[in-house]
């Protein structure tokens, strides 16, 4: 390179860099307009929290949030009123286990997700997880806790696009790439070799300094919750492997979930400090008790029998017992599903609410079914101060049912509204998304 060609280019890296700063710092597009205020008529509304319903309410939203709730409040002139008087009003679900962004089916890999994960490509996978996102949304899901198998952060790209403002969907808290000892859930060939078929469904990380890097990569790339594997190899995490995933996600403020298939590998992960165990194969009434001394959450994914083919006469059994017993030990169940594959005839929110058949069989009282679909699933997405509750100062999510949850939790079946952030997404039944839909980021660029 000559000297003129190498000041050249020089200037051109410094011209370049100051264009990427210039644009890093603009900051987002102001809004020109005052702020809507929709005043919603609610005939019943629940507080999950509470448990308790109360009557002829108004809920006043102001934009994007919850600006009043209480009966008799003056409705202000120009506000736009949405009549749900004859339906009862409640906070948004929470799914605290899903996996937006694969669905494996019957063909052509039956049900095998070693073959979905090589037939189907991320790009299209993100267009998988944006369709099962307003499925979700649709079925009253306003908070999805999404939790890997997603290829290449296509989790990442879907939170992105909902928090832009492109498409609607709920809240997603993503995972990123799941991070586990080599092979992950897989045992690949020596032939394929673990970056063949294990990535980028998994993230190979077996000493420490591999852990603490997988960790960093998957928070570069927008996960907002670290998910592991435990014990997916006998060999599996130590206490202290996992202890260090902890802090080294607690860096970010980020949580960890830990799938775990044993009664040693839960047993690790609790102690270890996780944030929630996904499964509940190892949750048998000592790991059950020592997650409610700690306060851990369990995202059990207990599988109704009325999926047929996802679910076995043995396995129900043992995942009702489970659950009957982690409520009867005051754990903080929450309400989550795995559901990851194509079921004929129904939405993916189809799938998800189906799995109240499992809540039902294990005798949870409806209220503490409830709570768990809300109150400890807002607790579990770290979204209580800001996501879940009808709440003035938090974001204006709401569904509403013909029917009284509190009295049959089967209700929920039948989601007749939603409003997301203020919008209105769902009414009488039919999906309106039409306001959710722009051609550019409004809400300014996430990351
Ligand atoms: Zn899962």
């Amino acid at each position: 390179m000559t000297k003129t060609r190498a000041a050249l280019a020089a200037r051109l890296s410094m011209g370049l860099l100051l264009l990427a700063a210039s644009v890093a710092a603009q900051p987002a597009p102001a809004t020109p307009v005052a702020p809507r205020i929709v005043a919603v008529r609610a005939g019943r509304l629940i507080d999950p929290a509470t448990g308790s319903i109360a009557t002829d309410q108004i809920i006043l939203v102001k934009g994007n949030r919850f600006e009043a709730i209480g009966r008799g409040l003056a409705i202000p002139s120009g506000a736009e009123v949405i009549d749900l008087s004859g339906l009862t009003v409640l906070p948004g679900l929470v799914d605290t286990h899903n996996h937006l962004a694969i669905t494996y089916k019957e063909f052509p890999e039956r049900n095998n997700y070693y073959i979905t994960v090589v037939t189907e490509s991320t790009p299209l996978r993100a267009i998988q997880a944006a369709s099962n996102g307003i499925q979700m949304l649709a079925a009253g899901f306003t908070i999805i806790r999404d939790m890997g198998n997603n290829g290449n952060y296509a989790d990442t790209a879907l939170r992105q696009a909902i928090e832009e403002g492109w498409i609607p969907g709920p809240q997603i808290i993503n995972a990123g790439i799941i991070i586990g000892s080599a092979g992950g859930q897989f045992w690949p060939t020596p032939e394929m070799g673990a970056r063949h078929v294990v990535y980028p469904e998994y993230l190979d990380a077996d000493t420490p300094d591999e852990i603490v890097k997988a960790v960093r990569q998957n928070m570069l790339y927008g996960a907002k919750v670290i998910k592991i594997c435990a014990d997916c190899k006998p060999w599996g995490y130590s206490v202290e492997d996992i202890k260090l995933v902890v802090s080294e996600a607690g860096k970010a403020g980020l949580k960890v979930e830990a799938h775990a298939q044993t009664v040693d590998g839960a047993r690790r992960a609790i102690e270890g400090g996780v944030w929630s165990i996904a499964h509940d194969l190892g949750l048998d009434e000592a790991n059950n008790k020592l997650m409610a001394k700690r306060g851990t959450f369990r995202a059990g994914t207990e599988t109704p029998l009325s999926l047929t083919g996802h679910q076995t006469e043995a396995g129900f059994k043992r995942d009702v017992a489970s659950l009957r017993n982690a409520w009867e030990n005051k754990v903080n169940i929450t309400y989550s599903t795995d559901a990851d594959y194509y079921v004929p005839g129904k939405t993916r929110g189809e799938v998800a609410i189906e799995f109240i058949e499992t809540w039902k069989a294990a005798g949870i009282p409806t209220r503490d079914i409830l709570k768990a679909m809300t109150t400890t699933g807002y607790r579990c997405a770290q979204t209580e101060t800001t996501r879940g509750p009808i709440k003035s100062g938090l974001a204006a999510d709401l569904i509403a049912v013909p029917g009284n949850p509190l009295e049959s939790i089967d209700a929920l079946r039948d989601v007749q509204f939603v409003m997301k952030d203020g919008v209105v997404f769902k009414q009488k039944g039919v999906m309106t998304p039409g306001a959710f839909f722009h051609g550019g980021p409004v809400n300014g660029l996430v990351r």
